[in-house]
């Protein structure tokens, strides 16, 4: 049998000619004419005040880091299951990670575990819509109005998906999305900060710029540019874009494309969760998702590192994540939990993410639920309490 890849970045088949046209054209720097393009097409696409394209989504957090403010004894509350850029932009700055549990649905930031985590040092909130699955930003917004919060969206994995018809990483004050090589529109390594308030828009553009007025000068408006401010180089190349253009602009046939391989995982797995064999992912009604990622959880641990070895056996390569931040050497020296972490301890033990590409085939989903409808009936149901999210794992 073939070797049946965890993940594919989408091609269009004009990478090659995009980049001979920059390489033609002089510049490829950052903030050239195709990275204005995708900034405009990202501004359409989630309804944003502006969109900056930066070298990462983890450059974008950074940005926003800055942006807020935040220094040595302020605090900013997070989920402890995502990925390390999320705490580290603020780490960077001398502030403290304050982890909090997830709901066991969506394995989103609880924002009841957000409420009770808020101290005096608290500035900011950060949510992470896992999957591209939106967090529950109604709730999170009331909660940062009434104490005075910034709230920050680590949209890494959700670019074309919504909640409440809102584009995700849109809908708080920053927004960072990703283009990585791993993500659902790509174009190697780059990502967006996404710039909902006004009062943020020149700052964010002098801080992408190393700290100069160069955006300004770019638009006309000063006739030469100066260090005015902290900063670094926050930019993407302008061969990027020029991949990443083509992508922005089919990116509702991307996520089509990855929702029906999607839906087919679902239906194929669904009598397995119905048997109490694995437990699938709840999309809330609000959510439009975007197939990000297709993940189940395993009874427990053992029944988990079991499933992914015997799939690798097989040719079907199936990772875990995360390693939860708090019991990272890095979370335990720069963070500190608040409450509970029942749920993503229990859930970082038991999850699966299963092969998920533009390009998969009918052929392909069916090989994996297959082996994972072997692999399960083999190592036998759930208990009703096996079922349940356990603190003891
Ligand atoms: C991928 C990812 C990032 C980092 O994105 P880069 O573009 O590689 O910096 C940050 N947060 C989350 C949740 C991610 O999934």
């Amino acid at each position: 049998m073939n070797d049946l890849p965890f993940n594919r970045p989408y091609r269009t088949g004009r990478e090659a000619a995009r980049v001979a046209t920059v390489l033609d054209g002089g510049w490829t720097g950052g903030n050239g004419p195709r990275s204005a393009r995708c900034e405009r097409l990202l501004e359409q696409l989630t309804h944003t005040r502006r969109a900056l394209l930066t070298h990462s989504c983890t450059g974008a957090l950074e940005m926003a880091a800055l942006l807020v403010g935040v220094g040595p004894g302020d605090e900013v509350i997070m989920p402890s299951f995502t990925f390390v850029s999320t705490a580290n932009a603020f780490v960077l700055r001398g502030a403290t990670p304050v982890f909090v549990d997830i709901d066991p649905a969506t394995l989103n930031i609880e924002p009841e575990h957000v409420l009770a985590a808020i101290t005096a040092k608290t500035k900011a909130i950060v949510a992470m819509h896992y999957g591209g699955v939106g967090c529950d930003m109604p709730a999170l917004s009331t909660i940062a109005g009434d104490h005075g919060l910034t709230l920050i969206e680590d949209a890494a994995q959700g670019v074309g998906a919504t909640l409440d018809g809102r584009a995700l990483g849109a809908i708080g004050d920053l927004g960072a999305l990703s283009f990585h090589e791993t993500k659902n529109v790509s174009c190697g390594e780059g990502g967006a900060l996404l710039i909902n308030d006004e009062r943020w828009v020149d700052r964010a553009e002098t801080l992408q710029e190393k700290g100069t007025n160069r955006s300004r000068f770019s638009r006309g408006e000063i006739d030469h540019y100066t260090w005015v401010d902290v900063g670094s180089s926050f930019l993407m190349s302008d061969l990027s874009a020029a991949l990443l253009v083509d992508q922005l602009e089919l990116v509702g046939e991307i996520t089509a494309a990855r929702l029906k391989i999607w839906n087919a995982y679902k239906a194929g797995l669904q009598p397995l969760q119905s048997a109490g064999l694995l437990e699938l992912a709840t999309i809330p009604p609000a959510a439009r998702h975007n197939a990000h990622l297709y993940r189940v959880l395993a009874r427990d641990r053992a029944a988990r590192d079991r499933l992914i070895e015997t799939l690798a056996t097989e040719g079907i390569r199936a990772y875990f994540h995360y390693v939860p931040l708090h019991s990272s050497p890095g979370g335990a020296r720069f963070g500190r939990v608040h409450g509970p972490m029942d749920v993503t301890d229990s859930a970082a033990g038991r999850l699966v993410r299963l092969p998920l590409w533009v390009g998969m085939t009918a052929a392909d989903v069916a090989r994996v639920v297959d082996a994972l409808r072997r692999l399960a009936v083999a190592s036998g149901p759930h208990t009703a309490q096996d079922g349940r999210l356990r603190s003891d794992e």
